[in-house]
């Protein structure tokens, strides 16, 4: 009764839920709600290898370099060394030495972004993007359009391919958590139909890990419950769940259940963008602070240029060599998406916060965010904005061009008031 057809390859039938009716994929009419979730696949890393042929079928980490780098991404080849996201970049280097190690290219990833969201917002009017190679797409209503959804589904995993040069998986159900889990099944060049009365028989047999809010913390908890799999869960009582693990247990008990109430949010991307450091060896003091922080500041910057977002806040972000984490907030005069606007708030942000104990990792979000186009308050600085918003431009666009980074000190000093340093 599960899975009918499975496909890894990108070419053949997608994994379809067969119901007591046989598949499922026609009945499009009977999805209440269509909900797409579309993850490009080791997104950092393909890109590398699509830019660099020589590292095509080679194993490739990206991340971190530092002694204590962090990867970000492993490409296929690397994963089947044990090399993968979040774990430090040391133990990668001793599973995979042959393994190109590179530091990735920000700005660069964030331009395919850009161009792989204008492929999404051909698709579907509400598109919640949750990174920079990942969205939901709320694709209710569109079978008319486009067809049913496996098909749609295939087309614009293809689209992605074609255009982009970059595999995708794709994920269809009915509700948000579902289609997330499916798109993860199948990696790389995946595509799962969950249709419409399958979500419970879909999730059983997975492991709890996968239901969201279980972490290594609380896993043990429920493993102490006899509950491993999403099917313990959703057959377990909803008082004894709630009972023992709180608002946790009411959460994974309507997870389990297939049930996800909240809808493709096309504002959540205007919540926040942000980057952030770790460093190899602790600092400390102000004056560092500030100088760790102008990188990230061009990157945050140039993110928001290209996503056509200004911020009316800034929110900085400080953990310390106890693994503490203190979080300070300072409003920008008017909304920007300027280095030396939020250098100017960073730094009163900076004045509030407790700088003179070793820091492992310094970090910032742009908050608050509004459209480009939103009507500002002019004021007596006016003539300077302009000036140094076009500057900005410029070397996005010669970034764009000539690859990222490569001006990217020069606009720090460029833009950036004078190092208190
Ligand atoms: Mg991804």
């Amino acid at each position: 009764v599960h899975a009918s057809t499975t496909s890894a390859g990108g070419h053949g039938a997608p994994r379809l839920l067969a119901g007591a009716g046989g598949p499922c994929s026609a009945m499009g009419d009977r999805w209440p709600r269509v909900i797409f979730h579309v993850d490009m696949d080791a997104f950092y890393a393909s890109v590398e290898q699509r830019d660099d042929p020589s590292l095509r079928g080679r194993p490739v980490v990206v991340g971190g370099l530092g002694p204590r780098g962090v990867v970000s991404t492993a490409s296929y080849e690397a994963r089947v060394f044990g090399v993968k996201s979040a774990i430090p970049m040391v133990v990668a280097r001793e599973r995979c030495p042959q393994a190109a190690f590179l530091p990735g290219r920000m700005s660069h990833y964030v331009e395919i972004s850009r161009q792989l969201r204008a492929i999404f917002d051909r698709y579907s009017p509400s598109v919640e993007p949750l990174s920079l190679d990942e969205a939901f797409l709320d694709m209710s209503g569109t079978e008319r359009l486009f067809g049913p959804p496996e098909s749609t589904a295939r087309r614009l995993q293809d689209e992605v391919a074609r255009e982009l040069s970059l595999p995708c998986s794709v994920g269809v159900a009915t509700v948000k958590y579902v289609a997330k889990v499916a798109s993860d099944l199948e990696k790389p060049r995946g595509l799962t139909v969950v249709p419409p009365g399958m979500e419970r028989r879909f999730l059983a047999p997975l492991s709890v890990e996968r239901l969201w809010g279980v972490g290594p913390k609380s896993l043990p908890r429920l493993h102490a419950l006899g509950l491993r799999t999403i099917g313990d869960v959703a057959r377990a009582s909803p008082r004894l769940l709630e009972e023992k693990l709180g608002e946790l247990g009411r959460h994974i008990a309507s997870l389990a259940d297939g049930r996800d109430a909240r809808d493709v949010d096309n504002a959540r991307e205007r919540k926040s963008v942000g980057s952030e450091r770790t460093f190899d060896r602790d600092i400390r003091g102000a004056a560092r602070v500030r100088e760790e922080l102008i990188p990230l500041v061009d990157e945050v910057t140039a993110t928001l240029r290209n996503a056509g977002l200004r911020a009316r806040g800034v929110r900085l972000k400080l953990k310390y060599a106890d693994f503490t984490l203190t979080t300070r907030q300072a409003r920008l005069d008017t909304p920007a998406h300027d280095a030396a606007a939020f250098l100017v708030a960073l730094d009163r942000a900076i004045e509030r916060a407790e700088t003179d104990r070793p820091m492992r990792l310094v970090g910032l979000a742009a908050t608050d965010l509004v459209d480009d186009d939103t009507p500002r308050q002019e004021n007596l600085f006016d003539g300077e904005r302009a000036r140094r918003e076009k500057l900005a431009r410029t070397l996005d666009d010669v970034n764009a061009r000539f690859g990222d980074g490569s001006l990217r000190r020069a606009s720090s000093k460029a833009l950036g008031p004078k190092n208190p340093r």
